[in-house]
């Protein structure tokens, strides 16, 4: 069998990926049946942010409801606080651009599956 060039063999976007590094290890994210087709809750906005009056840095969307919020950095770091209270474990960078995919319970950064390529918010 002639070997295929295909960056998933090389690189299964399951397998954890240490912070920012691009380095990954043998463990795998066991969270992504909790991924669901999601309607973004908001286009552009931290709702909850808004409703406070605060700002935000940047955006992230959870992958299991589709509620969009503001990142760790935030003061108020909602969608944070949506996976702490929710139990969804599973975000995706919601900035133009980013798909990233990153797991709470793992702690570890993910490549995005095919589907979720070139991120949410286009
Ligand atoms: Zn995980
Ligand atoms: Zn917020
Ligand atoms: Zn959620």
């Amino acid at each position: 069998m002639p070997r295929r060039e295909d960056p998933e063999q090389e690189e299964p976007y399951r397998t954890l990926r240490q912070l920012w590094t691009g380095t990954t290890t043998m463990r795998e994210c066991r969270h992504f049946e909790l991924i669901h087709p999601v309607t973004p809750s908001s286009a552009d906005v931290c709702a909850d942010c808004v409703a406070l009056g605060d700002s935000w840095p940047h955006l992230r969307i959870c992958l299991t409801c589709g509620y969009v919020g503001c990142c760790d950095m935030a003061k108020n770091h909602h969608v944070r606080t949506h996976c702490e209270l929710t139990g969804h474990p599973l975000i995706q960078s919601y900035e133009p651009g980013e798909d990233w995919l990153w797991c709470y319970k793992d702690e570890a950064v993910l490549a995005p599956p095919p589907a979720l390529r070139g991120g949410l918010r286009r």
